[in-house]
């Protein structure tokens, strides 16, 4: 048998599928996953390692984290019974799709957004209708309803704040949305704490509202993989069993429950100055001739270029600075995104953003900022 011939036993859709990857690139500031750039803050770590100590290892974790359920309910205003955690939620879009979508089924998506929400529909078998977001990189509300009453697709998935883009979803053309299709609306708000809005409001009144939602960005916790799912309670008892039985490791269960527990004292104040970073960093992105940045209610955005984006990438890389060249998104040829990073790491990125575009030197640079300070 040639090696390749198993290869025939694959669904062609997956063989056609380009693999989800990131580019394996390292830098000293590291500006292209979205993560919190001020890291676990000590307190939370510390709480975590005290409370493992104390725990047998050699036992499963609960087979329902009811714990950090009912923290998790507390912190989204949302009952327990309608909660999920995952491995990440990652694990939990998969969950939902499976469950939903397989062939002859349909996932609507705007894009560009996520590129994992394509990949598992492909996957699964089922068609996946995307639509543009708008010239402006907003989310073209009359669109999607027309789509919705058009198409009648199974499940939408809408990410809001929108990764790469940072636009949202308006409440009330969500509501309306949520009104017009019988299938399932999916809003991916990986993003929220930073946007000071939510979809959550509305899972009382829509029992087709799924929210997800992650430890991996606002929370500092990304590599401890830890998501969560709210949706009515019938729909978490349908989505549980795509779930595998404890995909929460007892670490990261315990972890979710310390942050949850502080947030309001350790990790808000953090969210609150890359919120204050994101605007401050976009005001003087736009005085940089040459680049274009899109407001975002995340911590990142996307800038349009005069320069090449894999140009910008390896003259950043040079400087080490990581940061995302999307140039291959639909709509973003001319596009890189950023991550909003610590004070200091946005003020390397924004000198050495200013070397590029303008031929202005780091020192001079430096001057004229403690000028102005
Ligand atoms: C980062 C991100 C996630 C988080 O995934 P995890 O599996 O929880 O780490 C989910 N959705 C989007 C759009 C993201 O950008």
């Amino acid at each position: 048998m040639k090696a390749t011939e198993p290869l025939q036993t694959i669904k062609p859709e997956v063989r056609n599928l380009h693999p989800y990857s990131l580019s394996p690139d390292r830098a000293r500031i590291k500006l292209n996953q979205n993560e919190n750039p001020w890291g676990t803050p000590p307190e939370v770590k510390q709480e975590t390692l005290t409370r493992l100590v104390d725990r047998p290892w050699s036992r499963y974790p609960d087979f329902i984290p009811v714990q950090l359920h009912q923290k998790l309910a507390a912190f989204a205003g949302w009952t327990a019974d309608g909660i999920i955690a995952g491995n990440g939620s990652n694990e939990l879009i998969q969950a939902v799709l499976m469950v939903t979508l397989g062939p002859g089924k349909r996932l609507l998506i705007s894009e560009p957004t996520f590129a994992l929400y394509k990949q598992i529909g492909t996957v699964l078998g089922a068609g996946v209708l995307s639509q543009p977001l708008t010239p402006e990189l907003t989310y073209d509300a009359g669109l999607l309803k027309k789509s919705l009453q058009d198409q009648r697709p199974e499940v939408v998935i809408i990410c809001s704040p929108n990764n790469p883009t940072g636009c949202v979803i308006q409440h009330a053309d969500l509501a309306e949305l949520l009104e017009l299709t019988p299938g399932l609306i999916v809003v991916d708000e990986a993003y929220f704490e930073f946007s000071g809005q939510t979809a959550a409001p509305l899972l009382e009144r829509y029992p087709n509202l799924v929210v997800l939602r992650t430890f991996s960005k606002a929370m500092a916790m990304a590599g401890l993989r830890v998501g969560y799912l709210l949706a009515s309670p019938e729909l978490v008892r349908e989505i549980s069993k795509a779930v595998l039985p404890y995909n929460l490791n007892a670490i990261s269960q315990t972890a979710a429950e310390v942050a949850l527990e502080m947030y309001a004292s350790s990790l808000k104040p953090l969210v609150e100055k890359i919120i204050s970073e994101r605007e401050r960093v976009f005001s003087r992105l736009q005085g940089i001739s040459g680049l274009l940045p899109v407001r975002s209610r995340a911590n990142f955005m996307v800038v349009k270029s005069s320069v090449e984006p894999a140009r910008v990438f390896k003259e950043l890389l040079r400087r080490d600075i990581l940061i995302r060249d999307v140039s291959r998104y639909p709509l973003l040829k001319d596009y890189f995104r950023l991550s909003i990073g610590t004070t200091a790491e946005n003020d390397q990125l924004l000198n050495g953003l200013e070397e590029i575009f303008t031929g202005r030197n780091i020192l001079e640079n430096y001057e004229h900022h403690q000028k102005e300070a």
